[in-house]
């Protein structure tokens, strides 16, 4: 079986570039899972589903066709024969992907998705990022690290391309659904045996040094 890399973390933390840019070190695929949460939630809003209704997202679970490669230098995110790759990342659905992650068959069935991609990984190992990954996606990970940053870095560097006005609104959307999220799963705290790397004083390069030294 790959050798899985575990990284969770809040929004804005830097997690998925820094999980890509280990990965292509390593020579290991990459699995971005919020991608599939995202995903879902598209589906959701592309239905007219009710996202605050948990039994109308568990209904689009039977029909959720989902794929998603897993090379770090690239790769494109489907729904059906839909490519959503840059449709996930729109702040409408950023807006309704807590509600929709927040059901437990939601996350059951992802969960699932996730262990059987990262099985099928053709390459040593898998860096699998996310915010339960060290806990429930795979606890017995022989690398588990909770990826961490001071909020306010967390915004700048998010908000880092946008106007003021801009980054103030997208600070406050990535702020509340790091709360909505943390009421699911506590990706705030490490647990037993996790790794907490706190990159509020590193940079890029160095905090991919840091997660690669664990
Ligand atoms: O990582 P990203 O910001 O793309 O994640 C989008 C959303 O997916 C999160 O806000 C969270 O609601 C959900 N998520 C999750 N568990 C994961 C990864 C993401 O609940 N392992």
């Amino acid at each position: 079986a790959p050798v899985v890399v575990a990284i969770d973390g809040p929004a804005g933390s830097g997690k998925s570039s820094v999980s890509k840019a280990v990965a292509r070190r390593l020579g290991y695929g990459f699995l971005d899972t919020g991608a599939a949460y995202r995903a879902l939630a598209w589906l959701a809003l592309d239905r007219g589903a009710d996202t605050e209704s948990a039994a109308s997202v568990v209904a689009l679970l039977d029909d959720f066709d989902y794929s998603i490669g897993t090379d770090p230098d690239g790769y494109s995110v489907r729904v059906g024969e839909d490519d959503v790759t840059e449709a996930i990342r729109e702040p409408r659905v950023a807006a309704v992907v807590s509600a929709v992650a927040r059901v437990p068959e939601v996350r059951a069935h992802l969960v699932a998705m996730f262990r059987s991609i990262a099985a099928a990984v053709d390459r040593p190992g898998i860096v699998i990022e996310g915010r339960d990954i060290t806990t429930i996606v795979a606890p017995d990970a022989p690398v588990r690290i909770l990826l961490t940053a001071d909020e306010t870095v967390r915004m700048a560097r998010r908000s880092a391309e946008l106007t003021d006005l801009a980054a103030d609104s997208v600070g406050r959307a990535l702020a509340e659904r790091d709360r909505a999220d943390a009421r699911v799963v506590d990706f705030l705290n490490a647990a037993d045996g996790v790794t907490t790397v706190d990159s509020t004083h590193l940079d890029f390069n160095r905090t991919v040094d840091a997660v690669i030294t664990v």
